[in-house]
């Protein structure tokens, strides 16, 4: 069974933005805020995680401070990093984020956190946001993108229609493959990522460190704890992940005292593994 709604000028919104994490409740919230009539939906609810490190760039943070937003990233408990030390093997740089707009520290809130206050923000904004929303198909009218159809939680299938669809449905979005967006850079998976919260590894300040065939990072965050974050080159995957934790330890080893600190700690959440990460770069937009 479908429903299928008809607002102003035959069209039911301004704007259907797919998918209300950081990008599409950012954008949701933005053109709600300029007065047009929003719907932004997803196949998630809110909150809840997604895989991803976190750290908020201070330009990035920024922006939530100009937004209004950034007051209630510093109430979620998220702290700053002002100071950052790269250890590149051999080379050690040590200093604090110069100063831009106003804002002089990273942050690193859960996504949990984050993703769920910018959709708090959409609402407020006026902007309608529905979760478990899943979108299966667009609307065409000729050569153009005029509306969506997807499944609520109850198997209901809707339809809605919009002056503009925007995908903001991640690296493997559906809206991107269904109107042909074209990839013009691509390379196969080059590396890996795994990475965990501990708590009892006190920082105080963000630390990359560079390696042969390794990076890693550690950055504090919300609940006092860290995350502590690694990359490695996907040919050892299969290697690494006979002993996932043993070997994790075993690189950071590799990063000063970071492994040894993180051993004195203890691992809070399961550590999380990333070996299917594409390398793409694709059209931002389709025909139409
Ligand atoms: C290991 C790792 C570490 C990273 N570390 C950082 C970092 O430290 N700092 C940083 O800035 N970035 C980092 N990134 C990148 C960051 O995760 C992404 O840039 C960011 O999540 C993209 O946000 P988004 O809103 O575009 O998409 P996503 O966060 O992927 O959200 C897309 C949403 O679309 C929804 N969706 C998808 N398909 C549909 C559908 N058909 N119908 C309805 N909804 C749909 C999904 O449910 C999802 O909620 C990292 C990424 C990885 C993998």
């Amino acid at each position: 069974m479908e429903r299928a709604y008809s607002g102003e000028g035959g069209m039911s919104y301004d704007v259907i933005v797919v998918g209300a994490r950081v990008a599409g409740a950012a954008t949701a919230m933005l053109l709600a805020r300029r007065g047009l009539r929003v719907l932004a939906v997803d196949r998630a609810s809110f909150p809840s995680d997604t895989i991803s490190s976190h750290q908020v760039q201070v330009p990035g943070v920024a922006r939530l401070h100009r937004w209004g937003l950034l007051d209630r990233v510093r109430a979620s408990g998220a702290p700053p990093t002002r100071r950052m030390r790269v250890d590149a093997a051999g080379v050690l740089l040590e200093g604090d984020f110069p100063a831009y707009d106003g804002v002089d520290a990273l942050y690193s809130p859960r996504r949990t956190l984050l993703d769920a206050l910018l959709v708090d923000a959409a609402r407020a904004a006026g902007a309608e946001v529905r979760e478990h929303f899943r979108v299966e198909k667009l609307v065409w009218d000729g050569g153009r993108v005029t509306g969506i159809v997807g499944r609520e939680r109850d198997g209901m299938a809707r339809t809605e229609t919009a002056r503009l669809v925007v995908g903001a449905d991640g690296k493997r979005s559906f809206v991107a493959q269904a109107v042909g967006a074209a990839h013009y850079r691509e390379w196969p998976v080059r590396a890996f990522a795994c990475y965990g919260y501990w708590a009892g590894v006190p920082v105080t300040g963000g630390a990359l460190y560079d390696r042969p065939g390794l990076a890693a990072a550690a950055f504090p965050t919300n609940d006092d704890l860290t995350l502590v974050y690694l990359a490695l080159p996907i040919a050892g995957f299969d290697a690494f992940r006979a002993d996932i934790e043993g070997n994790y330890l075993r690189a950071l080893d590799r990063c000063g005292d970071l492994g040894e600190r993180v051993r004195s700690g203890t691992r809070v959440e399961r550590l999380r593994t990333t070996p299917d990460q594409p390398n793409t770069f694709r059209r931002a937009h389709g025909p139409g």
